[in-house]
């Protein structure tokens, strides 16, 4: 028998003192959290081990052992927070402010609560001497914020035996949204991520004065190119997951709103679905390639036609689609052999976590138990998460969190007064435990 009233104030307690140790990344300061979750677990005789990846870059590891006839689970958040610029704050960032049924502070969203539900749940089933079938593995990493190279890339690296013995890791992102006009709350379930691949293009050109241009200097070139690059019509990919994730979001979506989202390869070929479809820059990218010119660099000098002209592109790649592939079709319809296109760093397969294992029924279990009448969807995330990270080790990783959440909640992460309500914290800690309890006790 769990005390749940107790397992939630104490969440809430957790939390709120895991927020007020300032871990920004840059510099992280991992290590201050690190000790912050060390202390808890030990305080409860849980044995953990840290390590710094490099001075400041704590992460840390505590394993509750099973009886080994299952593999194990990785429980995962980053102890690392993007900064918080107080000036649009309302209130102290790493104060641990309370207000009006919310905790207020830099990664109440991301991700420091849901490390806090981990945890409840890892003290909640070590108290009740919950006989396990799994390993459940606690990790706390550093450095999610800037890249995991200090953190969950370094554990795969450096402290793989941390997750040695596991088949699925659980991180962050995934909840249940609410949006006004729809006719039920969409529960996500993250199983892919969408993986950067840097493109540099490079044009050049002999130099010049500015008072005497031709049509091929090496900016020139490049803006050409890059006209023709973003002009480009790229395929969308319509995964089977990504097809699954329109047609339930289509049952939500209030009068004709869905109408050809339950069959978009063949809606997409109509001229008008496609404009409306491709207006949303979230769902263009949930279903191709895409290319962001972010970075610009010709002449340092106006009068100066410099000898070459640069441009900076973050791609973000589709899981089934990869690096060779991509650059050569960016090389066709950039179209021009005097403009070099290069990948400027090794780039990431994207990979995806199926959506009917055991745990992922068990996730989407939670969520409903956290929402009646959910639905339930698998999502690609259009952005990266450590679980990238995870997926590459062999691992399943979903990210997930039972927390409820509005459209204007979902904006703060990494915005202004990022709270979460004490509400979605306390029927957090115990949908988290319980869904534990259904996949991992013996
Ligand atoms: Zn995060």
């Amino acid at each position: 028998m769990m005390d749940w009233k107790s397992l939630g104030d104490e969440a809430i307690d957790l939390l709120r003192r895991y927020l007020m140790v300032d871990t920004t990344n840059p510099p992280g300061n991992e290590t201050d959290g690190a000790r912050f979750l060390a202390g808890v677990l030990e305080a409860d005789g849980i044995t953990c081990e840290a390590a710094d990846s490099a001075p400041g870059r704590g992460n840390l590891v505590a394993r509750l052992r099973g009886d080994g006839s299952l593999p194990g689970i990785v429980l995962h958040h980053h102890i690392d927070v993007v900064y918080a610029d107080r000036r649009y704050w309302t209130v102290d960032p790493f104060g641990g402010v309370i207000q009006d049924g919310y905790l207020y502070g830099r990664g109440a969203l991301d991700m420091k609560s849901t490390g806090i539900l981990q945890l409840a749940a890892v003290l909640a089933l070590t108290r009740a001497r919950v006989p396990l079938k799994r390993d459940l593995i606690f990790l706390a990493t550093a450095d999610e914020e800037a890249g995991s190279r200090f953190g969950a890339q370094w554990v795969a690296d450096e402290r793989r035996e941390w997750i040695a013995g596991a088949e699925y890791s659980l991180s962050e992102l995934g909840f249940i949204a609410t949006r006004p006009g729809t006719t039920a709350p969409l529960g996500t379930i993250v199983i892919s991520e969408k993986t950067g691949l840097p493109l540099r293009l490079t044009a050049r050109s002999a130099p010049g004065h500015g008072s005497m241009p031709w049509p091929d200097t090496a900016p020139h070139r490049l803006i050409r190119a890059l006209g023709r690059l973003l002009a480009a019509d790229r395929p969308p990919r319509i995964l089977p997951e990504t097809q699954e994730y329109f047609a339930r979001l289509a049952s939500v979506l209030p009068g004709d709103q869905g109408k050809g989202l339950d069959s978009l390869e063949r809606s997409l070929q109509d001229p008008a679905f496609r404009a409306r479809f491709f207006g949303s820059p979230h769902h263009a990218a949930m279903v191709r390639t895409t290319f962001a010119v972010t970075m610009l660099k010709g002449s340092e000098k106006r009068n100066v036609i410099p000898p070459e002209a640069v441009a900076e592109i973050d791609c973000r790649m589709l899981a089934g689609e990869g690096p060779e592939e991509i650059t050569d079709w960016v090389r066709r319809a950039v179209a021009d052999d005097q403009v070099e296109v290069e990948i400027t760093s090794p780039p990431k397969q994207p990979n995806l976590s199926p959506p009917d294992t055991e745990l992922y029924k068990h996730l989407a279990d939670a969520l409903r138990g956290r929402a009646p009448g959910v639905v339930v969807v698998p999502e690609i995330l259009v952005g990266f998460t450590d679980n990238w990270v995870f997926r590459n080790c062999g691992l399943h990783g979903y990210g997930f969190g039972p927390f409820v959440l509005d459209e204007v909640e979902i904006r703060r992460i990494h915005g202004n007064d990022e709270r979460l309500s004490l509400e979605n914290i306390v029927a957090g800690a115990r949908a988290y435990t319980e869904m534990l309890l259904a996949v991992a006790g013996a």
